[in-house]
C-alpha cells in the first residue's frame, strides 16, 4: 500500500510540475521569448484594475516596426525573423523588473508600465529609438540592417477609459498618428 502511495505521489508531483511548465509557456511568444498577446491583455487587465482602485497611474506602450514588409520583401523572412528576435532582445534589456514587455502579434509589440506616468514611459521608450539609430539590429552577409519603429503611448490618468482595452486601443491609435506622421518617432495620447 505504502509504496503504491508513494509512486502515485510522485505521479501527481509530476503532473503538477509538468502543468506549471506548460502553462508557463503558454504564456510565451516562441519566437521572442517575451510574453504573448493572451498574457499581455490578461496583465494589462489586472494592473488596470489594481493601479485604478489604489489611484495609481499605468502606461502602455504599442510599438510597430516600420516598413517590415519592405524588410522581408528585400532580405526574406528567415532575417525578418532575426529582426523579431534581436528586437526583442532589445525590449527585455531595456525594460525594467516592474514592466512586462511582449509581442503583441505579427510585428507589433507592448510594454506595461505599472506606476509609470507619461513622462517616464517617453523616457524608457525613447531609448528604444536611441538604440536602433545606434546600432544595427542585424547583420547579412556583413552588411548591417537597421529599422525604425512607431511608438504610441497611452496613459491611465489622461484618459477616462473604461476598461484595459480602451486603454490598449487608446496607445495603437496613438501608434497610427505616428505612422501618419511620417514613421520613426513616438506620440503621446492626449497631447
Ligand atoms: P508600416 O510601417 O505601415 O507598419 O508597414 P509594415 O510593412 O510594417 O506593415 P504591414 O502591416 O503592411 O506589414 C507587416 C509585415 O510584417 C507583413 C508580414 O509579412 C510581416 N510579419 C508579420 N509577422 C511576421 C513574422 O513572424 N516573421 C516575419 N519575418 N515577418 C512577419
Ligand atoms: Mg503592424
Ligand atoms: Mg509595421
Amino acid at each position: 500500500m505504502n509504496a503504491r502511495l508513494e509512486q502515485q505521489q510522485s505521479e501527481l508531483a509530476n503532473l503538477l510540475k509538468r502543468q506549471d511548465e506548460l502553462e508557463v509557456c503558454s504564456r510565451i511568444d516562441p519566437l521572442t521569448g517575451l510574453a504573448n498577446r493572451g498574457w499581455l491583455e490578461e496583465q494589462l487587465s489586472e494592473h488596470f484594475t489594481h493601479c485604478r482602485e489604489e489611484g495609481r497611474n499605468l502606461s502602455v506602450a504599442f510599438i510597430d516596426l516600420d516598413h517590415f514588409k519592405m524588410v522581408n520583401d528585400q532580405y526574406g523572412h528567415l532575417v525578418g525573423d532575426v529582426i523579431l528576435e534581436n528586437f526583442g532582445k532589445l525590449l527585455r534589456e531595456l525594460v525594467r523588473d516592474s514592466d512586462l514587455a511582449g509581442r503583441f502579434g505579427g510585428e507589433e509589440f507592448m510594454i506595461i508600465m505599472p506606476n509609470e506616468d507619461a513622462h517616464s514611459a517617453h523616457q524608457l521608450v525613447k531609448q528604444i529609438l536611441q538604440k536602433l539609430a545606434e546600432q544595427p539590429i542585424a547583420y547579412v552577409e556583413n552588411q548591417p540592417i537597421h529599422i525604425t519603429v512607431s511608438i504610441g503611448i497611452a496613459c491611465l490618468h489622461d484618459g477616462g477609459f473604461a476598461d484595459s482595452r480602451e486603454l490598449m486601443n487608446a496607445a495603437d491609435q496613438t501608434m497610427y498618428f505616428v505612422k501618419h506622421s511620417g514613421r520613426c518617432g513616438i506620440a503621446i495620447y492626449g497631447q
